[in-house]
């Protein structure tokens, strides 16, 4: 039976690595029925929002979605898709792999971690006051009465809450992923030191939880030596745990690790619903010129056939990619090459038909 899968290609590069996505999957001869739907920017123009209800339904019928990077112009007064998109469908854990790419010129030829970020809280959870506002106005009132802290009239305000039960439910999935994946090790990175009622209960519900799981080897660091040990020896980690934003930084850090945002694949999970999408954003400044790198998105595309339970269609896409970076004479201008899109497509397509 084929599988229904939602693909929204996205704007800037999302398209064109959308479709050479599409290609390669096709490719695997796996059945998919692709069902395509936009969001974004030029939505909104002509539907009055930039996430349709439509697109929701169609994800929540669908169950797995692909989708492209999707830009969020800087203070435009509209949400972000990609968050939106995760708070809605309740997609509270991200997955990136990192892995050194066989082939590739990297300072770190051993590095094979997964980043687990929560994606629903933290700063990213949109509670926002522009400066001057009455409401901003209001809250610094309440602040000084509350803490007896005076804060500067012209302070904006974006709040940063973390939840017993939102912090429970990814320290859960981080150490199931460990077991079910044969991983060893969670480092849970944090600043409880500064962020004691945030930080801090993220930090002792890892350390709670982790009790439970003798056989994760569970430690934990602050976010700031985790970034130096990290470009130190990335090979010493296994599966990163981290809060929202920090993840969100740490998962670009983990990609340059291993050859840039090009080849870094994702997955949004949530207990009902899947979305996968490259870490990359939609890259203005090479947007329509067909030399986007659509290896990060074919490679979420391997984790969603490993979802849709096609382990084997999701290797020999693998197989495919590591093929043709070793290979090295077909690849894209991020990598040191000249090739276009399609070529990589067509180059991994080939692989895999051989
Ligand atoms: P970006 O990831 O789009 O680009 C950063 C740099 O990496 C650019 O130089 C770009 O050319 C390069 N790059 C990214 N992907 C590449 C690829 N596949 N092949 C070759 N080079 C690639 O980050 P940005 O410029 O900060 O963001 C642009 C827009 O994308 C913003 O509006 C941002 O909000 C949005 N964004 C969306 C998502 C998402 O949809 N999940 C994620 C991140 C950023």
């Amino acid at each position: 039976m084929a599988h229904l899968v939602t693909l929204i290609p996205g704007d800037g590069i999302g398209p064109e690595v959308s479709e050479a996505t599409r290609r390669v999957l096709d490719a695997t001869g796996v059945s998919i029925d692709w069902v395509v739907e936009e969001a974004g920017a030029e939505v909104l123009a002509r539907e009055g929002t930039t996430l349709p209800e439509r697109v929701l339904d169609r994800i929540r019928d669908s169950r797995v979605a692909i989708k492209g990077p999707i830009t969020t112009p800087v203070g435009s007064g509209f949400r972000s898709v990609n968050v939106e998109l995760r708070q809605t469908l309740d997609l509270f854990a991200a997955v990136r792999p990192s892995r050194s790419l066989a082939g590739l010129p990297t300072r770190y030829p051993d590095v094979n971690l997964v980043v687990i970020r929560e994606n629903t809280e933290d700063l990213y959870q949109g509670i926002e006051f522009e400066k001057g506002t009455p409401e901003a106005l209001e809250l610094r009132e309440e602040l000084r009465r509350l803490s007896g802290r005076e804060l500067r009239e012209d302070s904006g305000f974006t709040v940063k809450p973390i939840s017993v039960t939102g912090a429970r439910r990814i320290v859960r999935f981080a150490l199931e992923y460990v077991r079910a994946h044969g991983r060893r090790k969670v480092t849970l990175g944090h600043k409880a030191n500064i962020m004691r009622f945030s930080d801090g209960l993220f930090l002792s519900i890892g350390q709670i939880e982790a009790e439970g799981h003798p056989e994760v080897w569970f430690e934990e660091t602050e976010i700031d030596q985790l970034s130096m040990r990290l470009v130190r020896e990335p090979s010493a980690f296994d599966v990163l745990l981290l809060p929202n934003l920090y993840g969100d930084i740490i998962s670009d850090l983990c990609a340059g690790l291993v050859g840039g945002l090009g080849l870094a694949a994702g997955a949004n999970l949530g207990w009902e619903y899947a979305v996968f999408e490259p870490v990359h954003g939609s890259a203005p400044d090479i947007a329509g010129k067909g030399v986007a790198n659509p290896i990060a998105m074919i490679l979420s595309g391997a984790m969603l056939l490993r979802h849709v339970k096609e382990p084997a269609a999701a290797e020999a896409v693998e197989r495919a990619v590591d093929r043709v970076l070793e290979r090295g004479d077909v690849r894209t201008p991020d990598l040191g090459g000249s090739s276009s899109t399609d070529e990589v497509a067509a180059a991994i397509d080939r692989e895999l038909s051989a």
